[in-house]
């Protein structure tokens, strides 16, 4: 229930962010179009942003540099390149590691968790993909995180371990939700800060419709 790395911003804290500083409304994309890392259209009074997901991990400086891209729509990037050049091994990765989506396990299946539970908490919003992890040997499991989300790919990772009929429906479902809302909350607050389990992360965690049956189960089998 770790992330899997530092990030900066979710898709509404990176836009809010662009358009604070923009001062205009923004329609911001992202995508995985590793061709076309970075689009502005202006349309209606409307600047129609597409930006590459590795973006939501810029820091203030090359954002800003975008805001400057977009209100003149011309003159040099340099930091903007600069990022993209030392991300390009990043994200070829992810795009090989998107081709290893694999949500059906031996036991469990995780498309039909993640799709009544986008249904039933977060009105089918949640746009992220579901996996499970790479099975690895358990003597090199040394910590042992049982879901993680990554922003960066928009990636749910369930920890193989659960994929096991000793594991009760509500409890995959239950690490499945608390991903999800990871997904949903962001990072809470202003852009730059980084509370992942803030105050209203664990309100809303509570709303689990089986909550306490799956704290009490991860307590007594010491997952
Ligand atoms: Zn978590």
């Amino acid at each position: 229930m770790q992330l899997s790395f530092i990030f900066k911003h979710n898709e509404k804290s990176l836009k809010e962010y662009l358009e604070s500083s923009l001062g205009s409304i923004i329609d911001l994309t992202t995508t995985e179009n590793s061709s076309r890392m970075l689009s502005v259209r202006l349309r209606g009074g409307i600047t129609y942003l597409r930006v590459h997901r590795i973006f939501l991990e810029a820091g203030d400086k090359i954002l800003d540099e975008i805001s400057q891209f977009i209100r003149k729509r011309r003159g040099r990037t340099p930091l903007i390149n600069e990022f993209i050049r030392a991300n390009s091994e990043g994200i070829k990765a992810n795009s090989k590691r998107k081709l290893s989506v694999n949500p059906e396990g031996r036991h469990y299946g995780l498309k039909v968790f993640f799709d009544s539970i986008n249904e039933e908490y977060f009105g089918g919003r949640i746009s992220a993909s579901i996996t499970w992890g790479k099975r690895t040997s358990r003597s090199s499991v040394r910590r042992r995180t049982l879901g993680s989300y990554s922003f960066n790919t928009n990636l749910i990772r369930i920890n193989p371990l659960l994929d096991n009929r000793k594991v009760p429906p509500y409890f995959i479902g239950f690490i499945v939700y608390h991903e999800m809302l990871h997904a949903a909350v962001g990072v809470g607050g202003r852009p730059g800060r980084r509370s992942i389990h803030s105050k209203e992360f664990r309100r809303r965690e509570k709303l689990y419709k089986d909550y306490e049956k799956a704290i009490a189960w991860e307590k007594a089998n010491r997952i």
